[in-house]
């Protein structure tokens, strides 16, 4: 049979995410050993996750309603019974020969979350830690497994999403939505680098139209955001180009280097998949009650998209600025003190500020947090309304922000003492313009002549004379007035 061969170009992309939250809960998910991070290793440990005959495990309540406020947040069905089961194979970072799961019977099944299915949510334990020192590979040689077992145990929640998701960055968009949303639960740290948020890539490719499923790789080990985008776009260009040269895609567990940006399979014993599951009969089932699920919907903040929604809603900015503050609480938490302190200006206005400069700003100075910065909300919101009541120009008004960034203050008293106040004076300005289209005679030409964008460098030297101060309207009046464009 002669494969066809299809162009690589018209093929989509088709990725679905496995997440794992590590839970926050003060103690392991079926013993009570306390959860701990960078403590002296083996510290945190008991004969129960240490997988001694004889134990029972009981199932940890607190990481139980975390599970469902996560199934609330993500809109999840909430089966009446849910059940663990024994997820068999053998590696040195599981004591028991087997992780307590669940399988067929999960807590949460069928949500969506910002426009991406969530087929299921399950809980169950982490593994023990591995750190692999000495040179490795070689019989006789120095190289060394260490296991640490205080992670072992670790409450996790397991989020599968069905392959709704169409490219490298709407994967890491939409994972950096669902961290900011789990964060904003309080159930977890969702710290990437730390492993407690970790997010594996389904792939794979197909023509475009097509609604049949292609052969899929499993990427593993993208411990950034970054990497996450990085790590699917690799695989994606791999596959595409398989197809391109009429081969196969086999299905596999990939190993992401981001180093180099390289793919290696994980050995076949390392990702073979025969589980035999079957029920952990030490453990009875999960049946939630109407009073748990109630109390979960609860205890939910205000979520990001609710956050958004009001936004866009109720304060009456746009859904761009909205997302890109409701998905950053820090920043959410700025704009909404800028907007109590703010008198009179828009909310637009305050939102623009924030979204634009102060995240550029503070991106500049190496900051992360805006509530730390010595540029309050309080300062911004006066930053703002001196630029929309055009007593400073935005270039001015940019050069305050710096200013606040780096060393607080009060804008007012910065636009007094630097002489910032915008120029709007039509006689002032009058003055300047016409010096402005004296010094650039060949823009004014192209300006008399119907070109409207040559007017930018009669602005320039306009702005250059002032230091930024000109009223930038004001100014694009006067030059249209004189060259009657
Ligand atoms: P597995 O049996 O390999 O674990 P699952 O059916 O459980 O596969 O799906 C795991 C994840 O892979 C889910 O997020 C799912 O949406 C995604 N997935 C399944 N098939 C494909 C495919 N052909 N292409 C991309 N993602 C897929
Ligand atoms: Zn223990
Ligand atoms: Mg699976």
């Amino acid at each position: 049979m002669i494969k066809e061969r299809l162009s690589a170009d018209a093929h989509e992309a088709v990725i679905g995410l496995e997440i794992h939250v590590q839970l926050s809960t003060r103690t392991k998910m079926f013993c009570g050993c306390e959860l701990s991070f960078g403590d002296e290793p083996n510290t945190h440990t008991c004969p129960v996750c240490l997988g001694h005959p004889g134990t029972l495990p009981t199932i940890n309540e607190q990481a139980v309603r975390y599970a469902l406020m996560i199934a609330a947040a993500l809109d999840c069905d909430v089966p009446s019974r849910n059940e663990f089961a024994r997820k068999n194979y053998f590696y040195p970072d599981l004591p028991k020969g087997y992780q307590i799961s669940q399988f067929d019977r999960p807590i949460a099944v069928g949500g969506r979350f910002e426009g991406v299915g969530i087929t299921r949510a399950h809980l169950e334990e982490d593994a023990a830690k591995l750190s692999h020192v000495g040179e490795s590979g070689r019989i006789h040689g120095s190289g060394a497994s260490l296991v640490d077992f205080n992670r072992g145990g670790t409450p996790l929640v397991e989020i599968v999403t069905e392959p709704d998701i169409r490219s490298a960055a709407q994967a890491r968009e939409w994972a950096q939505l669902l961290r900011e949303t789990i964060r904003q639960l309080g159930v977890s740290d969702v710290n990437m680098e730390e492993g407690s948020l970790r997010v594996d890539g389904n792939i794979s490719i197909r023509p475009g139209g097509s609604t049949r499923l292609g052969v899929k790789t499993e990427l593993k080990n993208m411990n950034s955001f970054r990497f996450l985008e990085r790590g699917i776009e690799a695989e994606l260009a791999r596959q595409r180009e398989l197809l391109a040269t009429g081969e196969e895609v086999v299905q596999e567990t990939l190993h992401f280097h981001p180093e180099d940006g390289t793919l290696t399979p994980l050995r076949s014993k390392e990702y073979a998949h025969d589980y035999r599951y079957f029920p952990e009969p030490d453990l009875v089932p999960v049946a939630p009650t109407e009073e748990m699920l109630a109390e979960a919907r609860e205890a939910l903040p205000e979520l990001p998209a609710a956050r958004r929604e009001r936004y866009v809603n109720e304060v009456g900015i746009s859904e761009e600025a909205a997302t890109r503050l409701a998905f950053q609480t820090a920043y959410a938490e700025y704009f909404e003190r800028a907007l109590a302190a703010a008198d009179g200006t828009s909310a637009k206005g305050i939102a623009n500020w924030v979204t634009g400069e102060l995240v550029a700003s503070l991106r500049d100075a190496g900051e992360e947090d805006p509530l730390g910065s010595k540029a309050t909300p309080e300062a911004l919101a006066a930053l703002a309304g001196m630029v929309e009541s055009k007593r400073i120009s935005h270039g001015s008004g940019k050069q305050v922000l710096a200013k606040l960034v780096a060393e607080g203050g009060d804008p007012e008293a910065m636009v007094e003492s630097e002489g910032l106040a915008q120029i709007s004076d039509t006689g002032e300005l009058e003055a300047i313009v016409d010096a402005a289209i004296e010094a650039e005679p060949e823009a004014a030409e192209q300006v008399r002549q119907g070109n409207a964008k040559a007017a930018g460098r009669i602005m320039g030297a306009v702005m250059k004379q002032t230091q930024g101060r000109a009223d930038g309207g004001a100014v694009q009046k006067l030059i249209r007035e004189h060259l009657g464009s």
